[in-house]
C-alpha cells in the first residue's frame, strides 16, 4: 500500500531527530496537502504498525490538512482551488486550471506531506531548580 511506504519513510527520518529529546512521544502531527491522494485511515493504520517497537509505539498520529492554493500567472488569481470542494469527488483530482480564466496555474500549497511537529511528555520533573 502506498500509505505504508510513505509513513515508513517519514518515521525513519523522524526517529533520529528525536534522539536528543528524552520523554515519551505523545502525538506526531502530520501535515498533509489536500492534493495528496492518501487515505487518513490508511496512514494512521500504517503508523500504528510501523511505530511498534520504536519510541513512537504509544504515540498517535494526527493528520492536519493543508488547504490547496493556486496562483494564476495569466490573470493573477490567487486562492483556493475551488474544484476541490466538490463533494462528488471521492478523491481529489487535481485539474490545475484557473477558475477565472482557465489558464494553467502554479500550485502554492496542497502538496505537502511532512511531519510538522511532535509532542513529547517532559521527563519526570526530578530537577529541583537551582
Ligand atoms: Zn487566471
Amino acid at each position: 500500500m502506498h500509505e505504508y511506504s510513505v509513513v515508513s519513510e517519514l518515521v525513519a527520518s523522524l526517529l533520529p531527530q528525536l534522539d536528543s529529546y528524552p520523554g515519551k512521544v505523545i502525538t506526531v502531527y502530520l501535515k498533509k496537502g489536500e492534493m495528496r491522494i492518501l487515505s487518513d485511515w490508511a496512514l494512521k493504520n500504517a503508523f500504528e504498525i510501523i511505530a511498534q517497537g520504536t519510541r513512537l509505539d504509544e504515540a498517535s498520529l494526527e493528520i492536519e490538512e493543508v488547504e490547496a492554493r493556486i496562483r494564476c500567472p495569466e490573470c493573477g488569481y490567487t486562492g483556493k482551488a475551488e474544484y476541490l470542494d466538490d463533494p462528488a469527488f471521492h478523491f481529489v483530482i487535481p485539474v490545475l486550471t484557473c477558475p477565472r480564466c482557465g489558464a494553467e496555474v502554479d500550485v502554492l500549497s496542497g502538496r505537502e506531506l511532512y511531519i510538522d511537529r511532535v509532542s513529547i511528555e517532559s521527563p519526570e520533573p526530578s530537577q529541583n531548580g537551582t
